[in-house]
């Protein structure tokens, strides 16, 4: 048994912006549940829309206990944690399904009518639930970094939309946005072996996509000269699969257009409530397109993104640019809110 305080320094979210680095309790564990030492945990885009939002209606809701990328230490473990014992390291989902319900019995958990979410990696300590512990909680192999490992929870959401298109190596891959999540799309492309066009708005973000392996770049402006610069890359054909990681509705309907006749496109960008996209029915029909949009990740997908990082094919230096302690989360989040492109923190409880 590690001691462990009565207290413990954790951001809590109260609403649109406001949020605070403050003292609370440590969370007390039932017996499925364990406690974990937070090492590194690392900012999200879906954060920094959240705080900018001040809720989210499916993850969290404030005031609340805050992030949900993380890696630790077991310090406490419930009297009916079978699994994993104190000292272990670890790296946890942030969810975990029913596995009984109509979509987890098809194995679309990530669809799970009652998935369960947890959220408070930006704090000395996490509690991880029971069912988290059960199916989505993993130990971190000796070689693999608590930074390395905080990344498969993002890496699992990108690996999903991959492959939910089908991509087969040789493949020509157009990823339209450049934030970590764009360029973890570049990378994972790559790692399955496919030629990959990254279009971005600057410079510094083409820079980047082609440190990660890009093989050719666009810089995307206007929607009908993105086409034409991505047709005449691919023999005025347009590419086989599509990736939106923008989250806008125009970008969605440019994607569309990139592809080739029988190509894939997955809208993985989320769009901002009450949106719609015009598509050219034609276009669609007579090209026979195949549209997708991916939410979230499996169990099996968080695996297969250990697997990965710990394979050492996609490391988190990559998409990390800066480590802050905790006590600067507000400024951090700030930071992040007002420069868009930027890349992940890791914060340091
Ligand atoms: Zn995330
Ligand atoms: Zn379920």
């Amino acid at each position: 048994m590690v001691r462990v305080n009565k207290y413990m320094t954790a951001a809590v979210l109260y609403g649109k912006e406001h949020l605070k680095v403050e003292e609370v309790p440590v969370p007390e564990i039932g017996s499925g549940d364990v406690l974990v030492r937070v090492k590194t945990a690392l900012t999200c885009g879906t954060d920094v829309k959240v705080f900018r939002r001040g809720y989210h209606a499916r993850m969290i809701v404030p005031p609340a206990l805050f992030g949900h990328e993380l890696a630790g230490d077991v310090v406490a473990a419930g009297t009916g944690v079978r699994n994993f014992r104190v000292g272990d390291r670890v790296v946890a989902a942030n969810s975990a399904p029913c596995g009984v319900c109509f979509y987890c019995r098809r194995g679309a958990e990530n669809l799970c009518e009652d998935l369960l979410f947890n959220n408070g990696a930006y704090a000395e300590y996490i509690k991880i639930p029971a069912r988290i512990v059960e199916r989505n909680m993993y130990p971190i192999p000796d070689h693999v970094s608590y930074q390395d490992a905080a990344l498969i929870e993002p890496l699992a959401c990108v690996l999903r939309g991959l492959e939910e298109t089908g991509v087969r190596s040789g493949d020509c891959v157009a990823v339209m946005g450049l934030g970590p999540i764009g360029l973890m799309f570049v990378r994972l492309a790559k790692v399955y072996g496919a030629r990959v066009i990254a279009l971005g708005r600057r410079q510094t973000q083409l820079d980047r996509a082609l440190a990660m392996g890009a093989d050719e770049t666009v810089i995307s402006g206007d929607p009908d000269e993105l086409v034409r610069n991505v047709r005449a890359l691919t023999d005025n054909r347009g590419v086989d699969i599509a990736i939106e990681a923008v989250g806008q509705p125009e970008t969605w309907e440019t994607a569309v257009r990139l592809l080739r006749r029988g190509g894939v496109v997955n809208f993985f960008g989320g769009c901002p409530n009450d949106t719609q996209v015009r598509l050219d029915t034609s276009l669609l029909h007579y090209s026979e397109l195949t549209c997708k949009a991916s939410f979230h990740h499996t169990p099996a997908q968080i695996q297969r993104s250990l697997e990965i990082v710990s394979h050492g094919d996609i490391a988190s230096s990559d998409f990390v640019n800066n480590v802050e302690p905790l006590s600067n989360l507000l400024e951090v989040m700030r930071h992040l809110m007002s420069h868009n492109g930027h890349m992940k923190t890791a914060i340091i409880p």
